[in-house]
């Protein structure tokens, strides 16, 4: 019998927690020719959730749990959930039941088809702001056009990964991570599924927009070096005024025998190429920031304990 992952980030979800089981229950009887595991990421709950998860642990069998030492975010508990899910595939879903656990049927269908990575795609997003719909709008066209890896739109982290993906992401230990740019990476077959998204169950988002604005860049830097590009745009018409002007004021010095009114355009001049050093310093930061980041070489995350068994670093 294939075995199934369904890796479920969690962090402050005591309310969704049993609505989420619920369905996931009446799920896996609905699928009785494959063996199911459940494997719960705590990432660093304050609420009751590890409790909840350990409850269930103790009547089903199915369900795992890996307990955070603190939160570390939802992207390094995606990674968590890979490294200790033991699936033939495995099922990226949102605790809070925005992804609806009835579309898992379709997605393992498609998967004993021969396709390694079916994604969900959102065709309503119910329960969102327009803000939060048109600004996640213009974040993929700007994505797409920064770079030539094909991203796919309006797909959150709902997936069925084969076990060769989970592999693959698993040999991919940066630690600014971005799911989707690496979905994208990796490539293989992949099936569209579509959806509609649901208003989350109970209690409240976690994100937030600095969280979003973050992931967003983090998105770019890691998919594209083409922001670096930048700096040569803008460096390229820079050097061309400045030669045009060296040339005006040469001549200009030659065709009137005077000495020109040097100190506007030389506060000009300052304040343009100060913005221009600026900019780039911005820029070379954000580049510098990730390399230090990745060459601190630290574990990804930190585990307190899995399946009731203390974790101890060794
Ligand atoms: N989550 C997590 N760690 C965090 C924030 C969120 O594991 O630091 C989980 C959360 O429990 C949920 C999923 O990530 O299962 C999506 O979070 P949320 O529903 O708050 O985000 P939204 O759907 O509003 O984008
Ligand atoms: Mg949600």
């Amino acid at each position: 019998m294939k075995k199934i992952t369904i890796i479920i980030p969690a962090y402050n979800e005591e309310e969704s927690l049993p609505h989420l089981y619920e369905r996931l229950e009446k799920l896996m009887s609905s699928m009785e020719h494959y063996e199911f595991e459940i494997l719960f990421v705590n990432d660093g709950s304050k609420d009751n959730t590890i409790n909840l998860i350990k409850e269930y642990r103790e009547k089903d069998n199915r369900i795992s749990y890996v307990d955070f030492s603190r939160n570390f975010g939802k992207e390094i508990a995606m990674i968590a959930g890979l490294d200790y899910a033991t699936g033939d595939c495995v099922i990226f879903m949102d605790a809070d039941l925005q992804d609806p656990p009835e579309l898992i049927p379709e997605l393992v269908k498609y998967w004993e088809e021969g396709y390694d990575d079916v994604y969900a795609k959102r065709n309503s997003r119910k329960g969102e702001t327009w803000l939060k719909k048109f600004t996640s709008k213009m974040y993929y066209r700007v994505l797409q056009h920064l770079t030539n890896v094909p991203i796919q739109q309006d797909t959150g982290d709902f997936r069925l990964l084969d076990r060769r993906c989970v592999n693959a992401l698993r040999k991919m230990r940066e630690s600014q991570r971005n799911s989707k740019s690496m979905f994208s990476w990796i490539g293989y077959k992949k099936k569209e599924v579509l959806y509609d998204r649901d208003p989350r169950i109970a209690g409240k988002t976690k994100w937030n927009y600095k969280k979003l604005v973050d992931l967003a860049i983090d998105g770019i830097t890691s998919f594209t070096t083409s922001p670096l590009r930048i700096s040569t745009y803008i460096s390229i018409p820079t050097f061309i005024v400045l030669f045009v002007y060296f040339v005006y004021v040469i001549a200009k010095c030659i065709v009137t025998s005077t000495m020109i009114q040097a100190y506007q355009a030389i506060i000009l001049l300052i304040l343009f190429f100060s913005g221009v050093q600026i900019l780039l310093f911005g820029i070379i930061g954000e580049y510098l920031g990730r390399i230090f980041n990745e060459s601190k070489d630290r574990p990804l995350y930190l585990v307190n304990e899995y399946n009731g068994k203390k974790e101890m670093n060794d």
